[in-house]
């Protein structure tokens, strides 16, 4: 076992079949730093460059700790545009294969809210949601995020420079305050510290510079 396996890490056995049908083969460096404290329920600031595999960092850690036999909504990912959001969703999908009937929605803007509304009806395990959009299901009461149990912050550092600071803490005040929060993000300049000195507890940092 090379220390860059997922099997290194306390995963069930039906997600790390399914990686292995997904043909990943070997942790990427920022799931080798950062899913061992991921897994272990740690809040983290995780900076790396495009491309270097942050979503399975995350989305491994949702799918680990999902209880698919509750309709609650567990998990939240904000990301900054709807196609980031999409991108998301999918790859979300793929390593969701290893549990059975997770119901996985997207919640962004630049489409009618109707069948988002009539969607959440149906209970949503994870949510990944533009920060625009989400607002207006929590002003309309149609989303229910009291039992959220991990918090993504996807590209934080588009988020906030597309002025969505107050959004994205108005959400994170509708989340409960037990909750594990993660922070991605491709710089670490001073508000991303602010946003996270505020929005995480005791986080641990993990910084990769080059993709491979
Ligand atoms: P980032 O969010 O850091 O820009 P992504 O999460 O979008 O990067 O991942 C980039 C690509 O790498 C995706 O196509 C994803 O499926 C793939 N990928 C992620 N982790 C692994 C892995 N451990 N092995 C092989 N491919 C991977
Ligand atoms: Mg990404």
């Amino acid at each position: 076992m090379t220390p860059l396996s997922f099997s290194s890490l306390p995963l069930s056995r039906a997600i790390l079949d399914n990686l292995d049908n997904l043909g990943y083969q070997a942790m990427t460096p920022i799931q080798a730093q950062g899913l061992p404290l991921i897994v272990e329920g740690r809040d983290l600031i995780a900076q790396a460059k495009t491309g270097s595999g942050k979503t399975a960092a995350f989305g491994l850690g949702i799918v680990h700790s999902l209880n698919v036999a509750l309709s609650a909504t567990q998990a939240l990912v904000l990301c900054p545009t709807r196609e980031l959001a999409e991108q998301v969703a999918n790859e979300l999908r793929r390593l969701a294969r290893a549990l059975s009937n997770t119901k996985i929605i997207t919640l962004c803007g630049g489409t009618p809210i109707r069948p988002q509304v009539e969607s959440l009806k149906f209970g949503a395990h994870i949510i990944v949601a533009t920060p625009g959009r989400l607002m207006d299901h929590i002003d309309r009461s149609t989303v229910d995020l009291s039992r959220i149990k991990t918090l993504v912050l996807d590209e934080a550092d588009r988020m906030l420079d597309m002025g969505f600071y107050d959004d994205v803490n108005h959400i994170v005040s509708a989340c409960p305050t037990q909750r594990q929060t993660l922070l991605f993000s491709a710089t670490y300049a001073d508000d991303i510290r602010k946003a996270s000195a505020r929005f995480l507890k005791k986080p641990a940092e993990v910084k990769v510079e080059s993709v491979h």
